[in-house]
């Protein structure tokens, strides 16, 4: 994908153990994340990292937090939240890649794409399940209506009379066979 956010290492680049710090608002485009759904971020988003020369590459370290709106998988409506993450990344020149390890990345120039490492970080942090809020009543399975702000009829009209005749059927039930001997 198209680099969001690369790091210029050129102030470090040859001085092996120096540092550099980064605060970068960071503006991402829509994603479609696991599940396709759509992750709108609201931007921008604050990255704050060290980049250190580590010798054999380059090590950065850091958080990401930002704003991000999701659709409710109850009730279906847009909602905002927010998250903080860690980043770790180790990045290692191209060139010597032959002794790669699959989580590493690599670089080549003078600059390091931190695009999969924030992305990643990001994703592995938003919920699976994604709720505006935890007792959302999500939407009527009969007519549709969003029960957090409207009640409906359907489940009175199919539920309530046999529901209230069951209940009372138990009550008499429960008091026959309850202990209360029959005289
Ligand atoms: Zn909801
Ligand atoms: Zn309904």
């Amino acid at each position: 994908m198209e680099p969001i956010f690369m790091v210029d290492i050129f102030p470090i680049k040859d001085l092996p153990g120096e540092i550099m710090e980064i605060q970068e608002e960071i503006d991402f485009p829509d994603l479609t994340g696991a599940g396709n759904r759509l992750l709108k971020f609201i931007n921008p988003w604050d990255l704050k990292c060290q980049v250190t020369n580590i010798n054999k590459g380059f090590q950065v370290i850091g958080k990401i937090e930002g704003y991000y709106e999701l659709v409710c998988d109850r009730c279906l409506k847009n909602f905002k939240s927010y998250l903080e993450t860690e980043i770790f990344d180790n990045f290692l020149p191209v060139h010597n890649s032959y002794e790669q390890e699959e989580e590493e990345r690599v670089f080549s120039g003078a600059k390091i794409d931190l695009t999969p490492t924030l992305l990643e970080a990001i994703n592995l942090k938003i919920p699976i399940k994604n709720l505006c809020s935890q007792d959302c009543q999500g939407l009527c399975p009969v007519c549709g209506v969003d029960l957090n702000f409207k009640t409906c009829d359907c489940q009175k009209e199919t539920f309530d009379p046999r529901l209230a005749k069951l209940l009372k059927w138990k009550e008499l039930e429960g008091g026959g066979s309850g202990g209360q001997s029959k005289r």
